[in-house]
């Protein structure tokens, strides 16, 4: 037994050995998804969907609570619709998978498989909105979406993957910039509540911004091996998407015009995210939020304790499940607790219960956390109370944990040399002054590979000049090598 638990740890390759293989050892050995025989396309098993159901329900009733409602579009779209808008297209265009035959006919129009649903949903407003008072459309889809890549990694890049893409429309420019930022906002908030990630936010550069859109704003995190994932992002379309899909509305002045829109989406990208923002050596550490078991109860096998511990491990986690409490019970007989405490800690459960005879005899259970091992021994009186508590505590001090990485390894930079010196390495995110210049952010990429990864809003670049060219700064942005 004991060899066993040696055997399952060094399945494992140590993070700071390769973090590259460490995150696929944890994606594989935590039973999150698994290669298929398609190319590129991942199965998230049960362990992995559990997390994405938790990340929705929670990513849905912020959306709801925000006015929002879900629909549904197809799958396919016709060829023609995603050629009417000329830069969407050409952004999508090497990406997308093409339909050409059915029902073993060759279609006589070639269908897209949906990289995105921006075109179907502009030639559907167009049909459905005709007046100021059928504004705003605030709506939803939970689905998934296919993008060709040739490199791919679980849940970071996948030829298919699943998502949320809010798509809305509104009577001014100002509403529509005004719901693109709460988006963005929403985004943060869910990140760093539900996730305890903590994330960047700010506007895209002209170089990184969506394909079609006006302006793009992301969320931007910092993975443990200190590249920057880009964690969601929320456009504002302009009246881009409105004037090829033609979605006109009649205005309070009678005037005819078009909508303004939005559209913005986070994916299971976010999963890839959370694996790599609070994961060890020991495996992936789930904040409770997210965690399909927030509490693992591991009943020590001695005596008769089947007929002593087990009931006893039982009524705890009825008691738990009781004050809502997500609670897995590990009663399996043909493992060892040494067994069992690796395996969980390797599957991210946040908090450990343990409960042997001398536990009860004392009326208390020993609690310990997956993310700083900590152990007490807890009394069993009002131990839901406490285990809340210990589950807030835990979520709150990861959140900390992440956010005080993050801050250790984000860096200023003010001369290039400075900035070339930093990015030599892979320091995290570097903050320089920036000219705003297409052909400026190409070379610093040329010759660092890092991006910019976005703008933020209450940056100050006054009287700074830009890190490269030294012209007049016009913003200051965030610098990083990214996935
Ligand atoms: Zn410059």
């Amino acid at each position: 037994m004991v060899e066993k638990k040696e055997a399952l740890v060094t399945e494992i390759t140590p993070r700071s050995e390769d973090f590259s293989r460490w995150y696929t050892d944890v994606v594989r050995r935590a039973e999150l998804a698994d290669y298929t025989p398609v190319k590129g396309c991942m199965v998230i098993r049960p362990y992995g969907y559990a997390i994405w159901e938790l990340m929705q329900a929670a990513l849905d009733r912020r959306f709801k609570a925000t006015g929002h409602v879900n629909a549904y579009f197809p799958l396919f779209i016709p060829e023609s619709l995603l050629r009417k808008e000329a830069a969407h297209v050409e952004g999508f265009a090497p990406q997308v998978a093409w339909v050409t035959e059915g029902g073993g006919e060759p279609l006589e129009e070639r269908l897209v498989v949906r990289p995105t649903s921006e075109a179907m949903v502009g030639t559907m407003y167009a049909k459905w909105i005709q007046s100021w008072r059928d504004l705003p459309v605030l709506l939803n889809q939970w689905s998934n979406v296919v993008r060709w890549e040739k490199v791919t990694r679980p849940f970071l890049r996948t030829t298919e993957f699943l998502w949320q893409e809010g798509h809305t429309a509104h009577e001014t420019e100002a509403e529509a910039q005004a719901e693109t930022l709460q988006m963005l906002a929403v985004y943060k908030d869910f990140a760093e509540t539900e996730l305890a990630m903590p994330v960047i936010d700010g506007r895209k550069s002209e170089s990184e911004k969506f394909a079609g859109a006006v302006r793009t704003y992301s969320i931007e995190a910092l993975m443990g091996d200190c590249r920057a994932l880009q964690a969601g992002t929320s456009h504002h379309l302009g009246q881009n998407f409105a004037k090829v899909f033609d979605v006109k509305f009649q205005a309070r002045d009678k005037s005819l015009q078009y909508v303004w829109q939005t559209s913005w989406g986070v994916s299971t990208r976010l999963i890839g995210g959370l694996i790599m923002t609070h994961g060890d050596d020991s495996g992936l550490m789930l904040p409770p939020r997210v965690a399909p078991h927030q509490v693992v109860i591991v009943p020590i096998p001695r005596g008769n304790w089947q007929e002593t511990v087990l009931p006893r491990a039982r009524d705890i986690q009825a008691e738990l499940e009781g004050v809502g409490v997500r609670v897995m019970l590990d009663d399996r007989d043909a493992h060892t607790p040494g067994w069992k405490y690796a395996e969980w800690e390797l599957r991210g459960v946040p908090l450990r219960l343990e409960i042997g005879p001398k536990d009860i005899e004392k009326s208390q259970v020993v609690l310990v956390r997956r993310d700083t091992r900590e152990k007490s021994p807890t009394p069993m009186v009002s131990l839901g109370d406490r285990v809340c508590e210990v589950l807030e505590t835990i979520q709150a001090s990861m959140l900390e944990r992440a956010r005080h990485f993050c801050e250790a390894h984000t860096f200023r930079a003010a001369t290039y040399p400075e900035f070339r010196k930093l990015m030599a390495g892979r320091p995290g995110f570097v903050i320089a002054p920036w000219c705003e210049e297409d052909a400026c952010e190409a070379q610093i990429k040329a010759d660092t590979q890092a991006t910019i990864r976005n703008i933020p809003e209450n940056g100050d670049s006054t009287g700074q000049a830009c890190v490269r060219c030294a012209t007049p700064s016009k913003v200051e942005a965030y610098f990083a090598k990214a996935y």
